[in-house]
């Protein structure tokens, strides 16, 4: 009996390192797909479309609203952010992992919906430690920064939302953190209940 998969959903200030964490988990654990969000975000250097976002018109996005084809959808640093549904449920169902990398917004309309998802928050060592991490990513003129920075007090009040918190302080021990949430939330009794069925099924020796 296949198993539905796990909804995972990482939150935290930008320049918290989720990018780099998902991309990590991406590669170390089977399984695990990352949903695309839809963004009237412009792209950054090197970033691609499709791939680390869908790159769309702000028309397109209140289009897409209003069809209905958006998990959640949230305004976030003066651009709109959404996750496509349905690859999302259709992963889901044919028993994939799926990783959403999300704002706060979007994570607590997300856990109205899927309760049963996996909420995790990623948190920088230090207010200190994130400035620095934003000014060398050099990705963000001074402005956009500085609302990053901002924000970033204002979402770390919402850690106790989550099921899970980790400082992402080195890397490695942080993707080790998250594997093991990730292996431990699948071990669940709540989401094994197909083997008691299997071994039910077998009936008595
Ligand atoms: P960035 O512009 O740095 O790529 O992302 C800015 C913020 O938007 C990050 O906190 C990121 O997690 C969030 N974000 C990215 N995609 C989505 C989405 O589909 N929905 C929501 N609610 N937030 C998103």
């Amino acid at each position: 009996m296949r198993q539905s998969g796990l909804l995972i959903v990482i939150s935290g200030p930008s320049g918290a390192g989720k990018g780099t964490l998902c991309k990590a988990l991406l590669d170390r654990i089977n399984n695990l797909e990352y949903s695309v969000s839809a963004t009237t975000r412009q792209p950054r250097n090197g970033e691609i479309d499709g791939q680390n976002y869908y790159f769309i018109t702000e028309e397109d996005f209140m289009q897409r609203i209003k069809q209905k084809d958006f998990l959640e959808w949230a305004k976030v640093y003066d651009n709109y952010y959404g996750t496509p549904k349905k690859p999302v449920l259709e992963k889901l169902k044919a028993g994939k992992d799926v990783i959403l990398e999300i704002d706060i917004q979007g994570a607590m309309e997300v856990k109205k919906k899927f309760p049963e998802g996996v909420f995790i928050f990623i948190a920088p060592p230090s207010i200190k430690e994130l400035k620095m991490r934003i000014c060398k990513r050099g990705t963000e003129t001074e402005e956009a920064m500085l609302k990053r920075v901002k924000s970033a007090y204002d979402e770390l009040k919402h850690i106790s939302e989550y099921d899970y918190v980790v400082v992402n302080d080195v890397l490695d021990k942080a993707v080790n953190k998250l594997t093991a949430i990730i292996i431990a939330e699948k071990c669940r009794v709540k989401r094994n209940l197909g083997y008691y069925f299997n071994i039910q099924q077998e009936g008595e020796i």
